[in-house]
């Protein structure tokens, strides 16, 4: 039997990275158990993706992570890769490299958990779904976790997405219906099932794929999806990418609440270098309004939603648990935003030519 693997990678577009797919057939024997390393290297045109030159223009598609296709069904597979540059070091574009980076040099001892919080908008003729031809719709208030025609719209996809996902075995916690109608959230990431390891690698990579099963599954419908953190000016709420976080003392009742504590301090020492790195056009939704905190501030509180950090009420009653980051936006790159947690909070400052990239890639 052939099998079908189709390669994802992240391209070289500026500001925002974009998702590629390509197609292999691969000839597995149908008893063996795979392993990653059964997925071969394979190259692509860089030209024609931002991410090499004309002339010198092979890039090389590492296999890192795959996971069951669950559009072609059985037998075929999603295969999520890195893009080294032809000496197989990993390309300026590749932020999962610079993770891998910072869990070797002591990030990954903490243990830290993330759960991500993907917003998005379903577009269809330029105007969110649900949207009139001319005009707006009613104001906001009845679209957050609504149900009836008129209230939400698009429910189709996104069921059969969250269907696909689980299908997939990526780590998905749940979806919701947004503030704006058209808008939906589905998030990823730590759902408390013990044989499941909610680390950052594990977390961004599920939320990569996941962003490319509903951009695929959309396509089907002629419908794409905006990970524009504002898709419509005005008094429509904007998209972000909460993205949770708790660490080992975070989520030990001896140490809980001063671990977290000590985090928000050195959060907001670095408000600036996050917010830098939060994703794109994300002073057009940090405006101090709509359940965000302005782009200028940092601040955190209890059950906030208009704080930058939210802890939320499980955890300030119970005294230990996780935190949320409201800033990333929603085409932020979790690759990113979970290495910059890492960093600041675990206190691991790679040199900055390791992440520059001139480390070896190990797979
Ligand atoms: P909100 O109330 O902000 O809308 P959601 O219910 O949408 O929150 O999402 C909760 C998120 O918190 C999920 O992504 C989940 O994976 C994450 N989460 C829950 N517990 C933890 C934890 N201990 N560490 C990290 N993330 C967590
Ligand atoms: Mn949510
Ligand atoms: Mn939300
Ligand atoms: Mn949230």
């Amino acid at each position: 039997m052939l099998n079908l693997a189709e390669y994802v990678w992240l391209d070289g577009s500026k500001p925002v990275q974009g998702l590629r797919s390509k197609t292999r057939v691969l000839n597995f024997n149908e008893q063996k158990q795979l392993a990653i390393t059964d997925f071969p290297e394979w190259s692509f045109d860089g030209s024609s993706t931002e991410q090499a030159v004309g002339n010198d223009s092979d890039c090389i598609l590492n296999p890192v992570r795959f996971v069951k296709d669950p559009i072609r069904g059985a037998g075929n597979y999603i295969v999520l890769c890195e893009v080294l540059n032809s000496d197989k070091t990993p390309h300026i574009s590749n932020s999962r490299a610079k993770l891998r980076a910072v869990l070797e040099a002591g990030g990954a001892a903490q243990e830290a958990w993330f759960g991500f919080e993907q917003e998005y908008t379903l577009i269809k003729n330029d105007k969110p779904l649900g949207w009139p031809e001319a005009g707006y719709p009613e104001p906001q208030g009845p679209y957050y976790c609504a149900v009836g025609a008129g209230n939400v719209d698009g429910r189709t996809i996104v069921e059969e997405h969250m269907k696909a996902c689980l299908d997939a075995g990526l780590m998905l916690y749940g979806i919701n219906a947004e503030v704006m109608l058209g808008q939906w959230e589905f998030q990823i990431g730590y759902r408390g099932v013990k044989e499941e390891s909610a680390d950052a690698l594990t977390t961004s990579d599920h939320t990569w794929i996941g962003r490319w099963l509903l951009d695929r599954i959309s396509e089907d419908y002629g419908i794409s999806v905006s990970y524009h953190p504002k898709p419509v000016t005005g008094d429509w709420n904007g998209s972000g990418c909460h993205t949770n976080f708790s660490t080992i003392g975070m989520r030990d009742p001896k140490t809980g609440m001063e671990t977290i504590n000590s985090a928000i301090g050195k959060l907001e020492k670095n408000h600036q270098k996050h917010i830098d790195n939060y994703g794109s056009n994300n002073d057009m939704r940090l405006v101090g309004a709509y359940e965000t905190c302005h782009i200028s501030e940092f601040r955190a509180g209890n059950s906030d939603r208009g704080a930058s950090i939210r802890i939320p009420v499980s955890v300030y009653k119970e005294g230990y648990g996780y935190m949320e980051d409201r800033r990333p936006a929603s085409n932020c790159d979790p690759y990113i935003v979970s290495r910059l947690l890492i960093e600041t909070v675990c206190d691991i400052h790679l040199p900055s030519e390791t992440l520059d990239f001139k480390t070896a890639v190990n797979g």
